[in-house]
């Protein structure tokens, strides 16, 4: 088992509210990585992500990154699809310098269409960006935990499979939102574990979170047990697999901390 722990953004207990000081504590806490959430807006350039590469490094800590939520691959308005293409590249950009190896998106939404047509869509736009960059950074492909949101399980797959600059993000709290509930037992997570048997690698979010007619509300510290992510850790002790783990709850680093302990 090769699994690396880390968090979404920078530890809450970190001394300075910036990167290169979230590495530092990150570890001082003994957690591997660091998903720099550029949710809003991208707030790096590429000199200030070689200083960071540099500091992740020397402090043995690894990286992804986390596109702005604005990128809808499903637009059909062209400005709203053009900013996002240019947006997802440049992050891709700033991604290489970091030395992370996957910026995660949430790939567009279904506005009202056939999620078929959607689907044909968001493979056909990743296509043309994946199409056009050289370097090893994959785009991770999110389950959603919305209904009007593109990312079924079985969507994010078929994605990923075809097209291998693509990998999957399996976000355990969306998909216990999206199925209202559905993860109750440690089989129902092994059910989802296996349907991405054929992956290598394997990227995970983890938050509790509270959810209503199949629709994320909010995110919950893992003690709310919604879902159970003890399963989840029994499961993956003895997974073979290249795996991180981002924790994404209101609690973060000590969630995080606290996961580790149960593997
Ligand atoms: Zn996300």
């Amino acid at each position: 088992m090769t699994i690396r722990i880390g968090i979404a953004d920078i530890p809450l207990s970190s001394k300075n509210n910036n990167i290169t000081s979230g590495i530092e504590r990150m570890k001082e806490l003994d957690l591997n990585h660091i998903e720099i959430s550029f949710v809003k807006k991208i707030y790096i350039n590429k000199t200030k992500a070689e200083n960071i590469s540099q500091i992740a490094k020397k402090f043995g800590i690894t990286l992804t990154c986390h596109a702005p939520y604005y990128i809808d691959l499903a637009s059909e308005d062209t400005s709203i699809l053009e900013n996002s293409k240019n947006t997802l590249i440049l992050n891709i950009e700033i991604a290489n310098v970091l030395g992370a190896n996957i910026v995660v998106i949430h790939p567009g939404l279904y506005s009202e269409r056939n999620p078929s047509d959607v689907y044909r869509l968001i493979e056909k736009n990743l296509r043309d960006i994946t199409d056009n960059y050289a370097n090893d950074v994959k785009i991770g492909v999110e389950t959603t935990g919305r209904q009007k949101s593109f990312g079924t399980v079985d969507e994010i797959l078929k994605l990923c499979q075809n097209n291998e600059k693509l990998c999957p993000v399996i976000d355990f709290g969306h998909i216990h939102a999206f199925t209202d509930g559905g993860l109750k037992t440690k089989e129902d997570f092994k059910n989802v574990l296996d349907q991405f048997s054929k992956f290598k690698t394997l990227h995970i979010h983890m938050s509790c979170v509270t959810y209503t007619e199949g629709n994320e509300k909010q995110h919950t510290p893992i003690a709310s047990k919604e879902p159970n992510f003890k399963y989840l850790a029994e499961l993956l002790k003895n997974d073979t697999r290249e795996i991180i783990i981002i924790c994404e709850s209101p609690n973060r680093e000590y969630d995080a901390t606290d996961f580790k302990k149960w593997l």
